[in-house]
């Protein structure tokens, strides 16, 4: 892109309109951030009631591969980004084809597929969890006793721990490869993990990166529960390496955008990578409350192709994801969670995503705490985790 896509009015009255594929969650709050710097905005998804297609300016609301919905996001919008890694590829080579698209086709199938995303991590000397590519039954068959304990896991459309069985023994494999439906799949030798963190990046169409501080995250039942973001919440050794291999990613992919990636921290002190996502993260939701520019607001910069500037973390943070589960009570009955007391914490940021029903699982918004001390913030966490019916961390 030669020249950037500037906010506000332009000088002929109109004003830039900024596009995203896929309403959910990550595409809203895209939205807003690009409302908020004056960008007019369009959402393509099929979802009438989508969180992004509610609060955006146009919603286009055909499928991801409709020809006149990508046609109306080309008449609409200046450039165009994506919220969720698992748009079709050749919708994002089409609309490639006549906007800026940030990032772009190649880069998002890459991600798309977790073995072509491993042979990237190895290409650029990240270290991955020992693993096997499972495709065919002689593969199948060919696989070493040192993969077990082992994870199965789709190459492909895994989301949130889904399309992932634990199998302990060859026996258990076969099965989950068939229940797979004999997909490619990749097999990954199960980690003690010692702790887990990601790294936003994001990198601007000059070759400009900058990035956010690593995250601790930890999932439960295969899902981000809790994150945590302050000094000497990682060993000093892991925040080094974690930026550089994600730094080497990003730069190695020429990508253009916000991307997040993911880590294990072993008990050894050593890190390994786990997946990359081609878009803001769920792990950098805090950053929104925590930070002098939040992820979003990378992601608009970066499509635009406005100056990329170091983002800052003001305050410690600490996120709590907010799933369905906590509309439903002990009793099994619908409930409505205690945000009265919730919202009565300091420095409590609640975000609440618009979407209508609740479901186990389900991400329904997040609640970031912020606070002047660690203690302070911790406090606050706990006690909002308690009044949410949320295990404490
Ligand atoms: P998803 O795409 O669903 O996020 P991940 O591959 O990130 O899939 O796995 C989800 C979670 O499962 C991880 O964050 C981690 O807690 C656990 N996990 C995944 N792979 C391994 C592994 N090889 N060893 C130990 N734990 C793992
Ligand atoms: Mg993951």
């Amino acid at each position: 892109m030669t020249q950037a896509i500037l906010p506000g009015t332009g000088a002929t009255g109109q004003q830039a309109t900024l596009g995203v594929m896929g309403g959910g969650q990550l595409g809203r709050m895209f939205v807003q951030a690009a409302q908020t710097m004056g960008y007019f905005t369009a959402v393509l998804d099929p979802d009438p009631a989508s969180p992004a297609g509610l609060v955006s300016h146009y919603h286009v609301q055909t499928d991801y591969l409709d020809e006149q919905g990508l046609a109306q996001m080309m008449q609409r919008c200046a450039a165009i980004t994506t919220e969720f890694e698992n748009v079709p590829a050749p919708a994002l080579l089409t609309l490639g084809a006549h906007r800026p698209v940030a990032p772009g086709a190649d880069v998002v199938a890459i991600a798309q597929d977790r073995l072509r995303e491993k042979a990237h991590f190895v290409r650029c000397g990240v270290p991955v969890a020992p693993f096997a590519a499972i495709r065919t039954a002689e593969q199948l068959a060919a696989v070493g006793d040192e993969l077990l304990p082992g994870i199965l896991k789709t190459a492909r459309l895994g989301y949130d721990g889904k399309g992932q069985i634990a199998v302990g023994t060859r026996a258990e494999l076969a099965q989950a490869w068939a229940s797979l439906k004999e997909v490619p799949c990749v097999l990954e030798k199960r980690l003690a993990l010692a702790m887990e963190c990601s790294v936003i990046v994001a990198r601007g169409w000059d070759g400009d990166v900058v990035h956010f501080p690593p995250q601790r995250n930890l999932h439960r039942g295969g899902i981000l529960a809790v994150t945590e973001v302050f000094e000497s919440n990682l060993p000093e050794s892991s925040v080094k390496q974690s930026i550089e291999a994600t730094v080497s990613i990003v730069n190695e992919l020429q990508y253009v955008g916000v991307l997040c990636v993911e880590f294990f921290l072993l008990a050894d002190g050593s890190l390994v990578v786990n997946e990359m996502a081609p878009r803001p993260h769920n792990s950098g939701h805090y950053t929104l409350d925590a930070c002098d520019q939040s992820q979003f607001d990378l992601q608009v910069r970066t499509l635009a192709g406005l100056p990329l500037t170091p983002p800052r973390q003001h305050s410690p943070a600490i996120m709590l994801n907010l799933l369905g589960d906590l509309w439903c009570g002990a009793d099994g009955q619908p409930r409505v969670p205690d945000w009265g007391g919730v919202l009565a914490l300091p420095g409590a940021h609640l975000h609440l995503y618009g979407k209508l029903q609740a479901r186990k699982g389900r991400k329904m918004g997040h609640l970031t705490l912020t606070g002047a001390t660690v203690e302070a913030v911790r406090s606050s966490a706990l006690q909002a985790a308690a009044l949410l019916g949320i295990e404490p961390f």
